[in-house]
């Protein structure tokens, strides 16, 4: 049944509250037969969803919508990127579990999370109750908006280096021109952080951006991606950026809320990119503008959004930049081949590992690089659940580049294109 959404704000009796899973820790299929989670990261769908939690728990929900909730049972595999109800009558239940709210001057978690619901028993019963196709999609995705025409206006003529920042889980590039900020791909960082880590973080580019004002792309909504954005001001986002462009994707409530920022402080210049239907077998990429030397992709339609990214290919005077955000290696090899074909590929690349390091099936692609000394691999990567990076990715990779370099090891990496 389609529950009834015209009422904004008041809740009504027996509605359900629907959260946005954005990720989770996975411990395996245990305990008497449930899928054992150790920590869900949620968001709310909308603030009506909020009221609605707030009312039936009691509990309070400030400026930050993410809940981190500790060990869930489920008798079904969760899926991310997908819309769950919340059974809010376990959460009456004050006995089941601990609560503790999240302030925003803590030190850790304080940048999206509200608070942490931690479950006393491990086998609970469900929390989530699966919506086996979730719903509501069209209303709580991004907004759609102008037409893409006028990106390669927006985009600079050349770039001659690249730039990939420290930000511990999370992802961060800026692409240069003659040491000016020209486009910043990424605005992330770990979940974990604090709201000050990132204000402090954002103070030291922020001036930087001011006097370029950089095209700012995202590559797809996932927090890691774009959790810097949270706390900056709009007069501070107006005065930093010239415009930005994303993916449309469906988002819970603080990507939405997000991109409502950016589309009041950048109107027409707030650019989101619908995301083109699948032509064959595999997930690709379609390239959707292209200035004198750098080409846009946005991945094809996929229920894990990953795959739905933006990417950039720029070709260097010396070196060639593949910025990935979280695609995949097929889409990366698209890319390769429908840029570097012609051109000389033994020409060097400095390519940013897709999706933190993650592993990589060699049995699925051929990456048509040459090795070349002064290729670079950059992994931006910080301690995580996910096993990032891969040591199978790394040894897969190793024999193209010269230099493969990790953020969490060698700080901010900055490489001459
Ligand atoms: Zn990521």
């Amino acid at each position: 049944m389609r529950p009834r959404r015209n009422n904004p704000i008041k809740p009504e009796m027996n509605e359900e509250c629907l959260v946005w899973l954005e990720g989770y820790k996975y411990e395996g299929y245990k305990y008497e037969g449930y899928h054992k989670y150790s920590e869900l990261y949620v968001d709310f769908s909308n603030e009506r969803d909020i009221e609605l939690f707030k009312s039936e728990t009691g509990i309070e929900i400030g400026d930050k919508s993410f809940l981190l909730i500790k060990n869930i049972t489920s008798e079904h595999i969760l899926r991310r990127d997908s819309y769950y109800s919340l059974n809010l009558e376990i959460l009456k239940e004050k006995k089941n579990y601990l609560y503790r709210p999240i302030n925003n001057d803590d030190e850790e978690m304080s940048a999206i999370f509200a608070g942490v619901i931690e479950f006393k028993n491990q086998s609970t019963s469900e929390l989530l109750n699966f919506l086996s196709k979730p719903h509501r999609h069209e209303t709580s995705s991004l907004s759609k908006t102008t037409s893409i025409d006028k990106i390669s206006d927006l985009l600079p003529n050349e770039i001659d280096k690249v730039k990939v920042l420290n930000v511990l889980q999370g992802n961060w590039n800026e692409l240069k021109y003659n040491e000016q900020v020209k486009i910043v791909y990424d605005i992330g960082g770990c979940l974990y952080s604090s709201m000050n880590n990132n204000v402090q973080r954002w103070k030291q580019c922020g001036d930087k951006y001011s006097l370029y004002k950089p095209i700012l792309v995202i590559s797809h909504w996932d927090v890691d991606h774009y959790i810097t954005l949270v706390d900056i001001s709009e007069d501070e986002l107006k005065n930093s950026f010239s415009g930005v462009i994303c993916p449309n994707h469906k988002a819970g409530h603080m990507a939405t809320q997000t991109w409502e920022k950016l589309k009041r402080v950048f109107n027409h210049n707030a650019i989101k990119i619908d995301i083109p239907s699948r032509k064959s077998k595999y997930v690709l990429n379609e390239l959707f503008s292209e200035g004198d030397k750098i080409w846009l992709y946005i991945g094809e339609k996929n229920s894990n959004r990953n795959l739905s990214g933006i990417q950039v290919f720029v070709e260097g005077e010396y070196k060639d930049c593949l910025l990935t955000g979280d695609c995949n290696y097929r889409q990366v090899e698209n890319i390769l081949n429908l840029n570097r074909q012609s051109a000389n590929s033994t020409k060097p690349i400095a390519f940013v590992v897709p999706h933190h390091g993650t592993e990589v099936y060699p049995s699925n692609v051929q990456l048509t690089l040459n090795k070349n000394s002064n290729s670079v691999a950059i992994i931006s990567v910080g301690k995580n659940n996910y096993g990032h990076p891969s040591n199978n990715t790394i040894k897969y990779l190793s024999p193209y580049f010269g230099n493969i370099k990790k953020t969490d090891n060698d700080g901010d990496v900055e490489d001459r294109l």
